[in-house]
């Protein structure tokens, strides 16, 4: 398996550098890692300003260069509500040349999606809220695969130890999915979830079985890791809801494009 999802010290909240999380992801026997760093444009966020993607791209060829003993390293991106900073999200994927890059929603307006404002006139609003912005992500911006669905489960089980079932967005999530499939991008099953004791990963069964009776196909596994002991947890969970959910392969990108496939 490759962790498709991973932040280092290039992202604020990252705690340790390329050198370790790779070895990290070396020790558990994956065959790559994407570092995907955070690229932030609300000024509110922590992310906003920090990423340098020069330095970043340096020390991905001094990885590469010393350390990777055939494991693949992957230079990746999670753009944070892209389709609300077009042109800035358009400079930088002309500027620079990534493997893959991770499409989120993060914040709904001004409002950081994490936080209690969010939820302010509840749970359920706030679900309903999010997946329109997510609808709305996926309508304009350009990435290749959508980051944690269902992001709002985590942060409502965080926040209130209270994840909602998703029946009643149903159609908002088809019509995400399927706007997803038509023009060739996949998800990610993010297993930040399990982690932060929800219990399925981001998203679940649900979702991935719908995506797939759909004709989805792309599906990655990325921990969100942070840190060295995030690489790759929970993936034979995930493994397995993926093969429950019909899934029996995850895609391998380079340079934005399906190169290959790992069994699952
Ligand atoms: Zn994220
Ligand atoms: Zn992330």
């Amino acid at each position: 398996m490759i962790d498709t999802h991973t932040h280092t010290t290039y992202s604020p909240d990252g705690t340790a550098d390329m050198v370790t999380m790779l070895r990290s992801a070396q020790r558990l026997g994956l065959t790559g890692i994407c570092f995907t760093e955070h690229a932030e444009w609300y000024p509110g966020d922590e992310a906003y300003g920090y990423l340098d993607l020069d330095a970043y791209f340096a020390e991905l060829d001094a990885t590469r260069a010393c350390c990777a003993n055939g494991t693949r390293i992957l230079a990746g991106i999670e753009l944070g509500n892209p389709h609300d900073f077009p042109e800035e999200a358009q400079a930088l994927l002309a500027r620079y040349r990534f493997d893959l890059v991770i499409g989120s929603v993060h914040w709904l307006d001004d409002i950081a999606g994490w936080t209690q404002p969010f939820f302010e006139h509840g749970l359920a609003a706030a679900y309903q809220r999010y997946f329109e912005e997510v609808a709305r992500m996926v309508d304009v911006a350009d990435f290749d695969v959508l980051g944690h669905l269902d992001l709002v489960r985590r942060d409502s089980w965080d926040l209130f130890r209270e994840a909602l079932p998703l029946d009643r967005y149903g159609d908002l999530i088809d019509t995400i999915l399927k706007r997803l499939i038509v023009s060739g991008r996949g998800i990610e099953i993010n297993t930040s979830g399990l982690r932060k004791g929800l219990s399925e990963p981001v998203p679940g069964y649900q979702v991935l079985r719908r995506y797939h009776e759909l004709g989805g196909e792309i599906l990655v596994l990325g921990s969100d890791g942070h840190r060295p002991e995030h690489i790759g947890y929970g993936f034979d969970v995930a493994r397995d809801l993926a093969r429950a959910a019909g899934f029996e392969r995850v895609a391998v990108f380079s340079r934005r494009s399906v190169v290959g496939w790992i069994d699952l």
